[in-house]
């Protein structure tokens, strides 16, 4: 009897334990949520002021009758004002993601397709940097079940990352197979590379890399914590494979059956 004295009391201090966790976990998903209806209402109001500066910029650069110096101003605060907004844009999109209040659309989805228009989209930035943009899918890739944009948002994020790190007369390979029931694309570059001790800490928020050939390009250091959400949040996740002065892939594994109710990012206690 001792001893099932002792059970119970281990069992009873348990159920405290698991208690204390649900009333933790209840109060998490809470603040999450208040956190995302913040940012969301935030970023709506700074876009909208944000919005006329760069549009009366554009309309003052187009005006023709400024002098050098101003045009010249006029640039700046037009430049500055798109940062601007991709940062919000950005903050956006991340506190929607992890806030659990993320819908999907999910739909019959020809991951061929999507990868040629997204090369499509970015073959002028290549261009310019005289990197080529390469293709490599199967010809009987199976059409899947996902949230297209999603994913036009995960990859669109890796290819310009794959540009922007690439130096002149590299290469990016877009490629995407069907695997043990999941769509894996992976973004394969010829560029800088990042070292062992950041490939894991790349993906969190603000977080750039301190080599200086990467520093020098602009960027939110957003881009990659909205991927690791967003692939997070499609039932899958993402990785990656570097050498520092060599190359980086990112793969992407999504699930290829994605459900319409988003998962929560705190499951509520009692369900
Ligand atoms: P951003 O590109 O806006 O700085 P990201 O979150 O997309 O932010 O990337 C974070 C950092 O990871 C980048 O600043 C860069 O240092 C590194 N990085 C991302 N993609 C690559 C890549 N393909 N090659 C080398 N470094 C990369």
């Amino acid at each position: 009897t001792s001893m099932q004295d002792r059970n119970r009391g281990l069992i009873s201090d348990l159920d405290r334990k698991v208690d204390e966790l649900a009333r933790v976990n209840m109060a998490l998903y809470e603040s999450n949520r208040l956190k995302g209806d913040f940012l969301s209402t935030m970023s709506h109001e700074l876009r909208t002021p944000l919005n006329s500066i760069i549009g009366f910029s554009e309309v003052l650069l187009n005006a023709g009758n400024l002098s050098d110096k101003q045009h010249r101003y006029a640039g700046n605060i037009m430049t500055s004002g798109q940062q601007l907004l991709a940062l919000i844009n950005d903050v956006l999109d991340l506190a929607k993601a992890e806030s659990g209040k993320m819908r999907f659309h999910p739909e019959t989805v020809h991951a061929a397709e999507l990868c040629e228009q997204l090369l499509a989209l970015h073959k002028p930035a290549a261009e310019k940097k005289n990197v080529e943009l390469r293709l490599s899918v199967p010809p009987d890739l199976p059409a899947v079940r996902q949230d297209v944009g999603k994913l036009r948002q995960i990859l669109a994020n890796l290819i310009s990352n794959a540009i922007k790190f690439t130096p002149e007369g590299g290469r990016v390979t877009l490629a995407a197979s069907v695997v043990g029931g999941e769509l894996v694309l992976t973004v394969e570059d010829t560029g800088v590379g990042i070292a062992d001790e950041e490939q894991d800490s790349v993906f969190d928020k603000f977080r750039q890399s301190a080599n200086p050939l990467t520093r020098e390009q602009g960027g939110t250091g957003l881009g990659l914590s909205i991927v690791k959400e967003l692939t997070k949040l499609l039932g899958g996740d993402v990785t990656l494979k570097s050498e520092l002065g060599r190359g980086s892939t990112f793969t992407v594994r999504v699930t290829t059956d994605l459900k319409e109710e988003p998962l929560l990012a705190f499951d509520l206690p009692g369900e």
